[in-house]
């Protein structure tokens, strides 16, 4: 496999001017400076001011919490947007191909009809794991992506660490791994391989473990090459400046998502023990995020009944090898409760 990060960008992005906004222009320092560069209203609010479009100072927290310089990060507007961003960097509409490996999360399917972009299929194992040889068999010259998603949604497992490590070494484009749920997981992020992969990105967010799903905040990590390419594509004002200081904020509180995400844990894992004595449920399936897919003798019947009672849960039986199957996020211990007493009064 050789990379060759000029032969995978699309190539007017290459030579793209990106929009210099004022506050890219104009670096500001301690200096207390009058700014007329903007056509901002003068009068203080707090939110009067542009955001600085380069999101330093988040970055320089998620930086030094995720081990890797600030030029190896790109922020997004949810990492929904970094995967768009993606597909604009490198997808030529109307003539280029991504891979996916349904069951997963829905949006690559919907970034690529947006985008124009033919989707190759290569479904998962009856376990859910990655079949590698059917997925490099699927490999055109026109393949610019593959998008991993582990731990996977819906299924909640992790794909197993050589099978990743095969698909990045034999394939000479992107491979996306979205870490949306890693902080679940026992298994070590992939940010860790970024030197080894100059093919790699990884996708990670704070709407899921951080808890910050309504700031819209996801996170992109590569290297300098990739980023800089993203970054030349972005909207420039794309991180408000609420959600730079709230996600700073609450960043600064680790010890309580640590202690969040260990509960969460020790939920999974009782609603787990609950769900498989619970006479319609038939498999609940292993999980290394915060929810569990769980097969059922009847998902519409189960679905309706649930949100009868007040519960809401996701019908996945429309997805590829998920037929029967609902998804259970981990609730708090007092939701989970409810919904295991519920769950043992239906019939
Ligand atoms: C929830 C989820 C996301 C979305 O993350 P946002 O940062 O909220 O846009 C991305 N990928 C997967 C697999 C998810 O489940």
């Amino acid at each position: 496999m050789s990379f060759d990060i000029r032969k995978i960008v699309r190539p007017h992005i290459v030579n793209l001017k990106p929009y210099s906004s004022a506050r890219d222009e104009f670096d500001p320092t301690e200096k207390e400076y009058v700014y007329l560069d903007a056509n901002e209203n003068p009068f203080p609010n707090g939110v009067n001011r542009y955001p600085d479009p380069q999101q330093r100072n988040l970055k320089k927290v998620l930086g030094h919490r995720l081990g890797v310089g600030t030029e190896q990060l790109l922020l997004g507007n949810g990492s929904d947007e970094i995967l768009d961003l993606i597909f604009r960097a490198f997808c030529t509409p109307n003539t280029d191909r991504i891979i996916t490996m349904p069951p997963t999360y829905g949006m690559y399917k919907v970034l690529a009809e947006i985008n124009c972009i033919t989707l190759d299929e290569v479904s998962l194992s009856d376990d859910f794991q990655l079949v590698t040889k059917d997925i490099i068999k699927r490999i055109s010259p026109q393949t610019k992506a593959i998008f991993l998603c582990s731990p996977n949604n819906p299924s909640g497992n992790s794909f197993r660490a050589e099978d990743i490590q095969k698909l990045l070494e034999s394939f000479s484009g992107i491979v996306v791994v979205d870490e949306a749920y890693i902080d679940f997981a026992p298994q070590e992020s992939w940010v860790s391989q970024l030197s080894t992969y100059p093919n790699l990105i990884v996708t990670q967010t704070l709407s899921k473990a951080y808890g910050m799903a309504g700031i819209r905040l996801g996170i992109c990590v590569a290297s300098k090459d990739i980023i800089s390419i993203l970054h030349k594509i972005k909207p420039p004002y794309n991180i408000n400046s609420l959600t730079q200081e709230r996600a700073i904020e609450e960043l600064s509180n680790s010890k309580k998502y640590i202690a969040q995400v260990q509960l969460l844990l020790e939920e999974r894992k009782r609603l787990e023990v609950q769900l498989q004595s619970t006479s319609f449920v038939d498999v609940v399936y292993p999980s290394d995020a915060n929810f569990l897919l769980v097969r059922v003798d009847d998902a519409a019947k189960r679905y309706h009944q649930l949100v009868k009672e007040g519960v809401v849960v996701r019908n996945r039986s429309n997805q590829q090898g998920c037929a029967e199957c609902l998804r259970f996020s981990v609730g708090t211990a007092e939701e989970n409760k409810k919904l295991i007493s519920i769950l043992n009064r239906l019939s």
